[in-house]
């Protein structure tokens, strides 16, 4: 794909979301880490309900250690994999009051270091709690980055690393969440809906259909 389609293709994205944000409800950084860390493997609709009860109880690494692996599970436990996402929240909670002072750190190295954030996690962080250009690959991204010949790759990390390359500067802090909500709502997995996709006439994928 060329410079001037992808370049288009991000214009109609924003034209049709000017300010595109996680579906995560959140209000300050550590509720977003939070949040991510209980997102994996599950759907952001689902941890919202989780997280409605739980941060009006305890929304600070104080707080959230104060409950405990087991009084943390008492929110949690409607969310795949609460039993190992508890304890990695509770020993996040720990380190960030241990080394830095209770705040979320704003770098990869730092909050790769959390137990339970991978580099997924830390580029949501970065990006939609801090405003660093970086892209939280995902399987939508990692689906219609590839599909439309965006920015193919193997791998999350090949796609990560094209995207970073090749989306235009303009549109970098913002591509992630274009990507997914793209990828979640119209090119889904199964079926996508080409016949209702603003993107239509410069994707590249070869099996399109006229779904809508
Ligand atoms: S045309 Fe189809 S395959 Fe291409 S981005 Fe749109 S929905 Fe996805």
């Amino acid at each position: 794909m060329n410079k001037a389609k992808r370049t288009e293709i991000f214009s109609r994205l924003r034209e049709a979301n000017p300010n595109p944000t996680t579906e995560l409800n959140y209000s300050n950084p550590f509720e977003l880490l939070i949040a991510v860390i209980l997102s994996a493997q599950a759907t952001d609709v689902g941890v919202n309900k989780a997280t409605a009860k739980l941060f009006p109880v305890a929304n600070t690494p104080e707080s959230i250690l104060a409950l405990g692996v087991e009084g943390l599970k008492s929110y949690i436990k409607t969310i795949g994999l609460f039993n190992s996402k508890a304890e990695n929240v509770i020993k996040t909670c720990r380190m960030l009051i241990e080394k830095h002072d209770g705040e979320v750190p704003d770098n990869r190295k730092d909050l790769e270091a959390l137990p339970g954030v991978g580099r997924k996690t830390a580029n949501v962080v970065l990006n939609t709690a801090f405003g660093q250009p970086a892209m939280a690959v995902d399987t939508h991204i990692f689906r219609v980055s590839n599909r439309t010949g965006i920015a193919p790759g193997k791998n999350v990390l090949e796609v990560e690393q094209r995207l970073m390359r090749l989306v235009p500067k303009e549109f970098l802090m913002d591509a992630h969440h274009w990507l997914i909500l793209h990828g979640r709502y119209t090119c889904v997995a199964r079926k996508p809906r080409c016949g209702a996709c603003i993107i239509e006439d410069l994707c590249e994928f070869k099996e399109k259909n006229d779904y809508q």
